[in-house]
């Protein structure tokens, strides 16, 4: 295995050194608060009946109320930083919890942000609320764009329109998603290998996985974490939140391969070794993205009634809801560790009142 990974740059050196070498020199600004806790979800894990759940709070990455954003944030605003650019642009739905930390994350060092917002049918909200509120308080500037125009279009509008005023705009893709982005998380996976270090073997990453950033940085992280720590063979599982997995898993492993190839890593059988990590379910899509249905409203008031625990409506809630299902059906059992990563989204929640309505709760 290790004879098959070296570096183009430094192929006449010895063979072996941190793996993480190359990525720890990669510019990264200070936003998230890390490490993130790893906390046991004892009640709910007794309450389901099925293998002991532990949870990672990504949700407490501290950002302007946190989520996995501000991970990809570190490495993507330093990428502005050193383009020096003076204003961000980036895209997302009118409840994007990756607008809302761009946002923050821009104001914290010194960066106009510019968020293009998918309005459905042309029409942007009235009232300002969740992510949306957040936005504004934070300083973003929106432009909204609709069916007519994908995102790709309105983004090259406004960085034109910026650049003819004068600014030197940065682009951060939908998401955070580009192989910058993904160092978030190949990140994050050395951490939980280090929180890991000494207790039982976890099973099973669960998570949700939409634009792929997340899944791809976790996998590179966990095939660059194996190469010196065998023994860390967690399964990293995505729950697909709005794509088939025919289409996500072949993004996610085009994002991984794009960062691995961003830190020079090469090996014969790389983007092999990379797509066997990559796992998605795609059995929760439900009515759609940012639809909340039984499931998801069910999820949310079980993390929250027995642990305290906020999850949002778009993006945990779907996942732990394919969790409670999985489990449910003896996919995971009694005796298995399973690590679900809270990647945030709570602001959402408040934006969501309706869907989420207690009338039928007695
Ligand atoms: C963006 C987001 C995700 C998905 O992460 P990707 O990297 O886009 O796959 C999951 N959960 C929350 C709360 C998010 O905001």
């Amino acid at each position: 295995m290790r004879q098959n990974l070296h570096r183009k740059r430094t192929q006449n050196k010895p063979m072996f050194t941190n793996p993480f070498t190359t990525l720890d020199q990669l510019p990264r600004v200070e936003l998230a608060h890390l490490p993130t806790p790893i906390e046991s979800l004892l009640n709910l894990s007794a309450y389901l009946g099925g293998p002991e759940i532990f949870i990672k709070r990504d949700d407490q990455t501290g950002l302007a109320t946190g989520g996995n954003k501000a991970r990809k944030l570190e490495f993507l605003i330093a990428q502005a930083l050193s383009h020096e650019a003076d204003c961000v642009i980036t895209a997302g739905s009118t409840q994007s919890n990756h607008a809302r930390q761009t946002a923050a994350a821009a104001a914290r060092y010194g960066l106009a942000c510019h968020l293009v917002l998918y309005a459905p049918n042309g029409e942007p909200p009235t009232d300002l609320r969740g992510n949306l509120l957040l936005d504004r308080i934070l300083g973003a500037t929106i432009h909204w764009t609709d069916e007519r125009a994908p995102y790709s279009v309105t983004i090259a509008q406004v960085e034109a329109e910026l650049r003819d005023a004068g600014h030197y705009p940065f682009i951060i893709p939908y998401g955070g998603s580009n192989p910058f982005g993904v160092m978030g998380y190949a990140v994050a996976m050395r951490e939980f290998a280090a929180q890991a270090r000494g207790l039982p073997k976890f099973d099973t990453h669960v998570f949700g996985s939409s634009s792929g950033g997340t899944q791809a940085g976790m996998v590179l992280g966990a095939y660059l974490t194996r190469l010196t720590e065998p023994t860390i063979t967690t399964d990293i599982l995505g729950i697909s939140i709005d794509s088939p997995a025919a289409e996500l898993a072949p993004r996610v492993t085009r994002l991984a391969m794009a960062a691995a190839s961003e830190l020079d890593l090469e090996a014969d059988d790389l983007e092999q070794s990379l797509a066997a990590l990559v796992e998605i379910n795609d059995d929760y899509l439900g009515g759609g993205y940012a639809v909340v249905g039984d499931a998801e409203r069910a999820a949310i008031r079980l993390l929250a009634q027995h642990e305290g625990i906020l999850i949002d409506p778009v993006y945990t809630g779907r996942a732990f809801a394919g969790l409670i299902d999985l489990i449910r059906r003896g996919v995971f059992t009694r005796g298995q560790r399973v690590l679900f990563w809270h990647t945030g989204g709570s602001a959402a929640l408040f934006a969501f009142a309706d869907a989420l309505s207690l009338e039928d709760e007695s």
